[in-house]
């Protein structure tokens, strides 16, 4: 089993579910006391977010650059970033580092790919849904995709960071969210990507007909696929 190198703490609320399905499929698939082999550097939100928030993109990536040669220097084999958005500075990450990164649009692809599926709404912070790093990414692996209006965007970008990357878990954003994945259904979405790692926590799939695509959980499965290969 190789070592799995993991940059968490965007927010810790969805770096738990990682580390708990991380080491559940682990255990699944190895049987007994079997548990993950996990390094992690879990880094400081609130001192990420004004680099997001300020479109000081350099920063964030140097923010991030540290952190994965740590866990690379910690033995780890192979790197994931815990977040959506912070694939925004996948190339630094990746080329501070010579282990490889596993990119979390790419697992969100595949699994699209694996239900039949082609056309998907994104929901995810306002940069992921946004900017051409995520979105870009999805189109060139042959996966369409919808994003709500602005005010829906400026909505949902909020909920993350006001509630969902505090532990606050609201009925009334949940109902927001679920009117938008309506919305983006009605104009052909067939499956919803919930593009920011915390969205699992608010929206699940006995809330709504539309198929999810939660990319923690994605991800994380992903992260073991290859751990394990
Ligand atoms: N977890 C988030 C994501 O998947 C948002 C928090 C962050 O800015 O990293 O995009």
């Amino acid at each position: 089993m190789k070592t799995i190198g993991l940059l968490g703490g965007m927010s810790w609320e969805s770096t738990q579910i990682y580390y708990r399905l991380i080491n559940q499929q682990i255990r699944d698939q190895l049987g007994g006391l079997n548990s993950a082999s996990i390094v992690m550097v879990s880094v400081n939100l609130a001192e990420l977010k004004p680099l997001q928030h300020a479109g000081d993109w350099p920063a964030a990536g140097e923010f991030l650059a540290g952190p994965a040669k740590v866990v690379e220097a910690s033995g780890a084999d192979l790197l994931a970033i815990c977040s959506n958005t912070m694939h925004r500075v996948a190339d630094v990450v990746a080329q501070a580092v010579s282990i490889p990164l596993v990119h979390i649009a790419d697992a969100s692809a595949s699994a699209i790919h694996e239900a039949g599926i082609s056309k998907v709404g994104l929901l995810g912070t306002r940069f992921t849904m946004e900017q051409a790093f995520y979105q870009d990414r999805l189109e060139s692996l042959g996966v369409n995709v919808l994003i709500p209006p602005a005010e829906d965007r400026t909505m949902i970008h909020d909920v993350i960071f006001d509630e969902l990357c505090l532990g606050v878990i609201s009925d009334t954003s949940r109902e927001k969210y679920l009117r938008v994945i309506s919305d983006l259904t009605a104009a052909g979405a067939q499956g919803m990507i919930l593009g920011c790692t915390e969205i699992g926590l608010l929206v699940e799939p006995q809330h709504t007909s539309s198929p999810l695509f939660d990319t923690a959980a994605i991800h994380a499965e992903e992260i073991v696929r290859q751990a394990l290969a």
